[in-house]
């Protein structure tokens, strides 16, 4: 019988029939011999190539150990022992999420391929016809999140290699500090700073300076809602300039200081205050203004050349495109999970690349530690991150969800691990059941609600 490697046309014909049949193990008998075959053999199913995997079940993991709402979407194969998870938090509307993942992913997914991510995708982008709303975009993180697990997993890799390896060492991160006063913001941008942060969010107050005023009139009128807070934006745009200069005149010039304004105040308000802020150098102001808001960009721009982080309210990918080829911001400040996970953020972020618009993902405590995770990959990955929202796991967290990141000198690790990294205990999950309270209205004085 003819050998394969005395014809090199049959030679090739057959290697492309063996990657046709998805054959690894064929493979490495055409090219390596039968010393690699029986390495191959040693190690786990999953590792040992590109044999077809199918999902098998895929399911939502609900868990509220700290008061949050976290979903994991949790993607069973036939490869015993090979799952993937996902985060798909959205907490203020879990429970709905939770039904879309358990009736409607299921549903797709289940038989399916587990290799062609960006085919699946697509394909549950458009199965709803009506799409790129916050819970199906939720469930797609969750999924997409878990295929690249999946393929980290089968690669022996972790996920920020298959995204092209490292262009960092570890993720840069920023911290929150806050207080009542100036003084106490520049005391917590301190102690910070003390841990290694070179980056430091500083707010007064809630979100806009919420809880630094007296009880407004909408509550004595029995207006509004028990649990609803109030924001007085003339307070606010006055306080923010103050505490910048305090801190600037306490903590030095060296701290790279961030600032949020939560698109909670007027286009106009928001675009004077920034250009006073100017002279205290921000790294980034955050969210000018609502996502109803947008055009108000133009003229931000032209007032003033404070660096813009946007982006934690888009919900829809294409959102981000008008801005970013128009330069309108300078840091992608995605929600990862709420555009549906890896695959669209690394889109935007390649966009950004030749915009110089650098990476600032949302990294808030309603993003499970599979999220986390996710983003970390994504900004070792990437040439242009930019920064990273720092993350502590608390211990009972940490009992849930096994291999988190890690913070160390105000850098964020993820371990080696291949995938993500980040493991679930289900039966520690089930102790902490998800709630439906959730619900974020501020109002103004006279009751009127301000759009965040
Ligand atoms: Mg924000």
């Amino acid at each position: 019988m003819e050998k394969a490697i005395d014809n090199p046309v049959r030679h090739r014909r057959e290697a492309m029939k063996m990657m046709a049949m998805g054959s690894a193990a064929g493979l490495f008998g055409l090219f390596g011999g039968n010393s690699l075959r029986s390495e191959e053999r040693e190690k786990p199913n999953y590792a040992r190539g590109m044999a077809p995997v199918k999902i098998r079940n895929v399911k939502a993991i609900a868990t509220c150990p700290e008061g949050i709402n976290l979903i994991v979407v949790k993607v069973e194969t036939t490869e015993p022992g090979l799952y993937g998870l996902g985060c798909a938090t959205f907490t203020q509307r879990a429970a709905v999420v939770v039904t879309a993942i358990n009736s409607y992913l299921n549903e797709f997914a289940v038989g399916k391929d587990v290799d062609n991510i960006e085919d699946m995708w697509n394909s549950f982008y458009v199965s709803s016809y009506w799409r790129n709303g916050p819970v199906l975009n939720n469930v797609i993180s969750g999924l997409d999140e878990a295929l690249w697990d999946i393929k980290g997993k089968r690669a022996n890799m972790p996920v920020y290699q298959l995204l092209g390896g490292k262009s960092r060492f570890a993720v840069d991160c920023y911290e929150h500090a806050s207080g009542t006063t100036p003084e106490a913001v520049a005391e917590s941008c301190q102690k910070y700073m003390d841990q290694g942060f070179r980056h430091v969010r500083i707010q007064q107050g809630g979100y806009g300076g919420t809880g630094l005023v007296q009880q407004p009139d909408f509550k004595k009128a029995g207006y509004g809602y028990e649990n609803d807070s109030y924001m007085n934006e003339r307070v606010y745009l006055k306080s923010v300039p103050k505490m910048f200069d305090t801190v600037r005149k306490r903590c030095g010039e060296d701290v790279e200081l961030l600032h949020d304004i939560h698109e909670r105040i007027q286009p106009m308000d928001a675009i004077n205050m920034i250009k006073g802020l100017e002279q205290y150098r921000p790294y980034f102001i955050e969210d000018p203004f609502s996502p109803e808001n947008q055009e108000w960009f133009k003229q931000l721009r032209a007032t003033t050349s404070v660096p813009i982080a946007m982006g934690e309210l888009f919900n829809n990918i294409n959102e981000f495109k008008l801005p970013m080829v128009n330069q309108w911001f300078d840091f992608i400040r995605v929600h990862v999970s709420q555009i549906g996970g890896i695959t669209p953020a690394m889109k935007i972020s390649r966009l950004g690349e030749y915009f110089n618009i650098r990476t600032a993902f949302h990294g808030p405590g309603d993003v499970s530690p599979v999220g986390h995770a996710a983003h970390a990959h994504i900004d070792l990955a990437v040439w242009n991150f930019g920064i990273q929202e720092a993350v502590h796991f608390s211990d009972k967290l940490k009992t849930i969800f096994s291999g988190c990141p890690k913070m160390d000198n105000g850098y964020m690790y993820v371990n080696e691990v291949p995938g993500l990294g980040v493991d679930v205990n289900e039966k520690e999950a089930l102790k902490y059941p998800i709630t439906t309270k959730s619900n974020w209205q501020v109002r103004k004085g006279d009751g009127t609600i301000i759009r965040p």
